[in-house]
């Protein structure tokens, strides 16, 4: 093979295997060579089966559709009541993204935008179902003006298409729209400034389920200062959408273990949608 094509081939490789790493494909590793042959190229699909043969217990976020049996019956779903930082807001009359883009401008509201690239905004369908709301913009979001692009956004990416999704079908937005230096959580008065913005966004798109990735989302629209393990995987009401907090897809790949947590909670989102 051309040299300069083998290294491509390499290079797509190794960053596929990653990629598979980041969702804990493990068995895939160790039996890849029946499945990668020249004759039998390597796709998702065959991961899939090889995992579901080899792993007595799912580890990726590569599962089947929910099936109907699987439904949760409304009635179960543990509902918290309490108010939250945006209870007493009212929706803008005929508020639309555009106009909350348009008026954020080029912010200086806060002081990250001293460090900015680009304002990270959110991107997805206007009218989803379903919203994620992580933190705020890394490295590659601010370099590229587009939230969960990174790493992190490969795995988020994956916890979607999990859910029988595409990354197309759902929101993506943050509580800041400027990244926090050096990665750091956003400060008190930058969620201050910031996150009317994301209310607004949310009220325009109006979803049924919100999906807080991490603690600053989850406390930033609950209005808690608890750790997201008291109450991931738990219902809230959240302004005529339902809401549950899962793990950052950061903190899952430093911790793959929890990875199956956060599957049950995106499989309970799921049927949560599925009821319409
Ligand atoms: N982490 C976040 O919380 N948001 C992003 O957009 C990227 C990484």
């Amino acid at each position: 093979m051309d040299p300069s094509k083998r290294a491509r081939v390499e290079s797509q490789v190794a960053e596929w295997l990653r990629y598979g790493d980041d969702l804990g494909l493990g068995p895939f590793y160790r039996d890849r060579a029946p499945i990668g042959s020249a004759d039998a190229p390597v796709s998702a699909a065959n991961v899939v089966a090889v995992e579901a043969e080899n792993s007595p217990i799912q580890e990726s976020f590569e599962v089947a559709p929910a099936k109907k049996s699987e439904a949760v019956a409304a009635s179960s779903l543990p509902m918290i009541g309490g108010s939250n930082l945006f209870e007493g807001i009212d929706r803008l009359e005929g508020d639309t993204l555009a106009a909350i883009r348009e008026f954020i401008g080029d912010c200086t509201r806060c002081k990250l935008y001293k460090g900015r690239n680009k304002i990270v905004f959110g991107v997805g369908n206007p009218k989803a179902d379903l919203v994620f709301v992580g933190e705020g913009p890394g490295r590659d979001e601010d370099l590229q003006g587009e939230p969960f692009v990174g790493r992190a956004g490969k795995l988020l990416t994956q916890m979607i298409e999990a859910m029988s999704l595409r990354r197309d079908d759902v929101y993506i937005a943050n509580v800041v729209k400027c990244r926090p230096p050096e990665n750091r959580l956003p400060e008190k008065d930058e969620i201050a400034t910031c996150s009317p913005f994301l209310m607004r966004q949310l009220d325009v798109i109006r979803p049924k389920v919100i999906c807080c990735l991490g603690s600053c989302s989850a406390q930033t629209l609950l209005q808690t200062t608890q750790g997201i393990s008291k109450f991931r995987g738990e219902w809230f009401e959240f302004r005529g959408a339902k809401l549950i907090a899962t793990y950052h897809p950061a903190y899952l790949l430093r911790t793959p273990s929890d990875k199956r947590k956060a599957w049950e909670d995106l499989k309970f989102a799921r049927e949560v949608l599925a009821r319409g």
